[in-house]
């Protein structure tokens, strides 16, 4: 088994460089940070507040969850796109301080990449917990501007203002949470994603392994 772990903040760009990674390497691409927003996502659709920490317990429990290459599907529906809507990204941040939540998820991560043999894997604490073992581990980090810039394109109907102070409101909780908070771990290389070319990280971590 093969597995590459991508860590960092929102807007770090975790998720271009791990899709890269993984397509110049030929092994699937995990995308976990969906698999705590399709959590949220149930939440909403069921009218639970994801602050009720007992409610989403028992709601992340039975969650049938797909996580494909093109998309997620929460209990039969398909939640590709509105998992990256505001309220689901507001929301979020509250399921992922749930310890019965994260508990169940890292369980769900390592049954999918140990079915699929390998894997580059992103999120927040790939490297510190769900696989601590991996072949090569990086954290990636740009500054607040950039990352903020980045959101803002994808997400084109909100302001960049909004933007950029919800991503702070994120990175303080997800970094000041009691649960697995996001950190670099010990062994990962640091990547500042500022000014650096997409294929140009990806070669940097290519020369890694
Ligand atoms: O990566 P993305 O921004 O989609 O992640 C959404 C949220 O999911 C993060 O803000 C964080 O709260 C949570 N998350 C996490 N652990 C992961 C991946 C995501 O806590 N491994």
């Amino acid at each position: 088994m093969r597995v590459i772990a991508i860590d960092g903040p929102a807007g770090s760009g975790k998720s271009t460089i791990a899709r890269h990674l993984a397509t110049e390497l030929g092994v699937a691409y995990l995308d976990t940070g969906a698999m705590y927003r399709a959590v949220a996502f149930a939440a909403l659709r069921r009218g639970v507040d994801p602050g009720e920490s007992d409610l989403v317990a028992a709601i992340v429990r039975d969650l049938e969850l797909e996580i494909g290459p093109d998309g997620v599907v929460v209990d039969g529906v398909d939640a590709t796109v509105e998992i990256r809507g505001p309220e689901v990204t507001k929301a979020v941040s509250a399921v992922a301080a749930n310890p019965v939540v994260r508990a169940e998820l890292v369980r769900r991560q390592r049954e999918w990449v140990a079915s699929r043999g390998s894997a580059v894997v992103e999120g927040r604490d790939i490297g510190t917990v769900v696989f601590p073992d991996a072949e090569l581990k990086a954290y990636l980090t740009a500054r607040l501007d950039v990352r903020a810039g980045r959101r803002h394109q994808e997400v084109s109907d909100l302001d960049y203002d909004a933007v950029a102070a919800d991503m702070a409101r994120r990175d303080t909780v997800d970094t000041e949470r009691e649960v697995d908070p996001l950190q670099q771990a010990g062994d990962a290389v640091l990547i500042d994603t500022s000014d650096r070319s997409i294929d140009e990280i990806v070669a940097d971590l290519m020369e890694r392994l």
